[in-house]
């Protein structure tokens, strides 16, 4: 197939997600669904897996990891809440890819990644795509951002995790501004749910949101193997 052939099965099968798989399911917010238009997701998996990049399904990326599913990624943006005010860390950074959609919506994206692998080809395709609002860090996101290079402020108004936790690390709550949202996959096996916690009064409020396959958050406040 030629450049221009596959540019447009690209943008045939990615209009199908839309209207399909998200669209058609419960991604209502606009800004999340011009943003899953314009991330183009084929540049974060390698070659063998482009043919079924806009299908909505995991992929592998190495290191016995996957890009998250289209849905599940729109589906943690829509619930997160975020605009331009917002700083968002982000734990498990992966392939990137949602990196990149947060990044569209943020002031700025803290990414935390445990296989160095991974988080440097992360950030080699978030830099040819012009993603120019985010820093990486290799190392364990049970424990939060490095006390040494937090923000100004201290902590952060969003924070996504896509792995697995055991229980919501207490690390990212109180790394977690009053007021706050934190969205987090909580549980293992076939029993895991996908949570949405607002901080009040330094106190979690918990909503399940729905019921989630994702691997494990390995870590101090994750799981130990
Ligand atoms: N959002 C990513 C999902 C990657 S899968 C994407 O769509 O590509 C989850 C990622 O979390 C994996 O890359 C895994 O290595 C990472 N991970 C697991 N435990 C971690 C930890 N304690 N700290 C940082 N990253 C972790």
């Amino acid at each position: 197939m030629c450049g221009q052939e596959k540019q447009d099965r690209y943008h045939t099968n990615r209009q199908r997600m839309l209207d399909w798989d998200l669209a058609g399911r419960d991604i209502t917010d606009p800004r999340v669904l011009a943003v899953m238009a314009e991330v183009p997701r084929e540049e974060f998996v390698t070659d063998s897996y482009r043919p079924q990049v806009y299908s909505d399904g995991p992929l592998p990326i190495g290191m016995g990891q996957t890009i998250s599913q289209p849905y599940i990624v729109a589906l943690m943006t829509q619930e997160l809440r975020v605009d331009r005010k917002c700083e968002v860390l982000e734990i498990g950074t992966g392939s990137g890819f949602q990196t990149a959609v947060l990044s569209r919506l943020a002031k700025k994206v803290y990414t935390i990644e445990r296989f160095g692998e991974l988080a440097e080809s992360a950030q080699a395709v978030l830099g040819r795509l012009g993603v120019s609002n985010v820093e990486f860090h290799i190392g364990d996101g049970s424990c939060g951002w490095p006390a040494s290079k937090l923000p100004p402020s201290g902590c952060f108004d969003r924070i996504m995790v896509t792995a697995t936790a055991p229980s919501i690390p207490k690390p990212l709550v109180s790394q977690l501004v009053d007021g706050g949202l934190i969205v987090v996959p909580v549980g293992c096996g076939g029993s895991q749910r996908l949570m949405r916690c607002e901080k009040k009064a330094g106190k979690l409020d918990e909503k399940r949101i729905c019921d989630v396959r994702f691997v494990k958050l390995l870590g101090k406040h994750g799981f130990e193997q």
